[in-house]
């Protein structure tokens, strides 16, 4: 099976190097040329929880991968929320009638996007436990363990879902197909969203926040305001479970030293942030299902006040 992951940043270098590593068949897709002319030169390094390793890995940009004319059987999305859209434009040539794309970005919603350039039997969606960060052009920094869950969009595309977590697993990754993936993935974006956006904010790792007196009591609102929302499509969010389960996030021996993704936008490369698809997005439905959602409201609010703050691009 041929793969590519489109978008080779943090997260895209994790599935990347242990995809790699099992021995798959499978490259790189990026735009950013410091990073491309670093993996070309030396290799992926990776610090895999103080483990250092080189991976050899071939990197492309789009438009090389277009005009060399490769198909995939597979590809694996890994941008940014804002830059999904323009990652499929830029890959558009290499999405055939036969290629499967698998969505695992944070927050909700993104399928809306996909659907714009593939055919739903080819689309797959999840979200993922796994983190990664990047620490410069060519190396990632891996903590902690990590799981995928997955879902065919299609109809009739169950069984290949099924070949898609198997494939993943073989590398390690721990995927698994679920039947309710959207759950899975509500259940994720609770995490991302009473942690991400509070830890960039206050510009502390998950632990460092976890520790703090007001933790417990944001999480479990922000959990709450997700379960309303939830609920009003039919997902049922257990508001004590779930709360526990963002919690867990904070263990240092976990991903607890893990600095959330949108803290790797906005404080290290001055990036706005995925804010809007994590907690805006429970903002906006929670406006058309008439519930309130203020800390969500607050939240997306005050990240952008921080990015505009500090002039991110
Ligand atoms: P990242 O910014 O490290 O990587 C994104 C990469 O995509 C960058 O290298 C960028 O150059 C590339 N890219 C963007 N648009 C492109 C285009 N048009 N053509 C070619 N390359 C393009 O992001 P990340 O931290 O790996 O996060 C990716 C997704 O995974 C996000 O939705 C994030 O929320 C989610 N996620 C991240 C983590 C984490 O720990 N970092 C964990 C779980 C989920």
């Amino acid at each position: 099976m041929k793969i590519a992951i489109a978008g080779a940043g943090a997260m895209g270098g994790r599935f990347g190097y242990m995809l790699g590593k099992a021995g798959m068949d499978v490259l790189l897709v990026d735009q950013w040329e410091p990073h491309i002319a670093a993996i070309r030169e030396h290799g992926l390094q990776v610090n895999n929880d103080g483990v250092h390793e080189t991976v050899q890995l071939p990197i492309y940009t789009p438009e090389e991968l277009d005009s060399a004319q490769v198909e995939f059987d597979l590809v694996i999305l890994f941008p940014k929320s804002l830059q999904l859209d323009g990652m499929l434009q830029a890959i558009r040539p290499i999405l055939k009638s036969h290629t499967n794309v698998l969505c695992l970005l944070n927050g909700l919603g993104h399928e809306t996007t996909v659907e714009k350039y593939v055919a739903k039997e080819n689309i797959f969606i999840g979200c993922t436990m796994w983190t990664a960060g990047l620490e410069g052009p060519g190396k990632i920094k891996l903590l902690g363990g990590g799981n995928v869950v997955l879902q065919n969009l299609g109809e009739h595309s169950k069984q290949t879902a099924l070949q898609i977590a198997e494939l993943l697993s073989a590398a390690n990754l721990k995927a698994a197909y679920s039947d309710h993936v959207i759950y899975e993935i509500y259940k994720k974006a609770c995490a991302n969203g009473a942690t991400n956006a509070i830890c960039t904010l206050l510009e502390s790792n998950l632990t460092t926040f976890g520790n703090t007196s007001c933790a417990e009591a944001i999480v479990r609102t922000v959990v709450n305001e997700y379960a309303a929302v939830a609920a009003m499509e039919g997902v049922i969010l257990e508001v004590e479970a779930i709360t526990n389960f963002v919690k867990g996030a904070f263990d240092p021996a976990g991903i607890g030293r893990h600095y959330p993704s949108m803290y790797q936008d906005l404080i290290l490369t001055n990036r706005r942030t995925e804010v809007d698809c994590i907690n805006g997005i429970i903002e906006e439905k929670g406006k058309a299902y008439n519930i309130s959602t203020p800390y969500c409201a607050l939240i997306t609010q005050l990240t952008h006040c921080k990015e505009d703050i500090l002039g991110a691009s």
